[in-house]
């Protein structure tokens, strides 16, 4: 079966004033479709591992044929990745009011435990998303000991790849946000918590 590029669970112009319409378009129907093209490129020409997911195939990207190698880290990276992305995204609180937007239950406590306040999180995650230098990602992740550690990573590695689970992911590629922000990559990490759907990510959180 080949890889087809997922639905958003809602309109392209949904995420607006944070993330605009057409950005998303591009986004999503070309940048995310050029990743699932050219895995499937990939694996019709090896289709003994046509019958895996994307996840099963990073998680052993070493031990696959070496010309799978790079296609998989690119562009199962990718699919995945943003797969993942447009999940834990959702339209942001109406009103144009500030509206605190957290988690709550274990993944709040999770949170507060790993990093001291949500606070300290959000400013840690920040962190790590301004200091990728270039084109990649800020991740949360679950750990192999089921703790969460924020880290960021370079292109669409994923942190399936070391065996961590991604339950929140920030696309700090230029094709993210330069449409709007241009070089302004703090003023769209800024606005972009307020699209985090929490619900999501902490079901993500206990399932994993
Ligand atoms: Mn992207």
């Amino acid at each position: 079966m080949a890889f087809e590029l997922p639905k958003l669970p809602y309109t392209y112009d949904a995420l607006e004033p944070v993330i605009d319409a057409q950005t998303m378009e591009l986004h999503h129907s070309k940048h995310h479709q050029t990743y699932v093209d050219k895995l499937n490129l990939a694996l019709e020409k090896n289709p003994g591992y046509q019958d895996k997911t994307v996840e099963q195939l990073l998680v052993q990207l070493e031990t696959l044929p070496d010309e799978l190698k790079v296609p998989v880290r690119q562009h199962g990276g990718g699919h995945a990745n943003h797969s993942l992305f447009w999940q834990i995204m959702g339209p942001p609180p109406a009103g144009g009011r500030q509206v605190s937007n957290e988690p709550t239950g274990p993944l709040s406590d999770a949170i507060n435990a790993a990093f001291g306040s949500f606070i300290a999180f959000k400013e840690q995650f920040t962190n790590v998303a301004m200091n990728q230098f270039g084109s990649g990602w800020a991740w949360l992740v679950k750990d192999k000991q089921g703790e969460l550690k924020v880290y960021s990573l370079l292109n669409q590695l994923s942190p399936l790849t070391d065996c961590h689970t991604p339950i929140l992911g920030l696309d700090v590629w230029e094709h993210a946000y330069y449409l709007k922000y241009q070089s302004r990559r703090k003023e769209y990490v800024d606005a972009w918590w307020q699209l985090v759907n929490w619900n999501k990510v902490s079901e993500l959180f206990v399932l994993n």
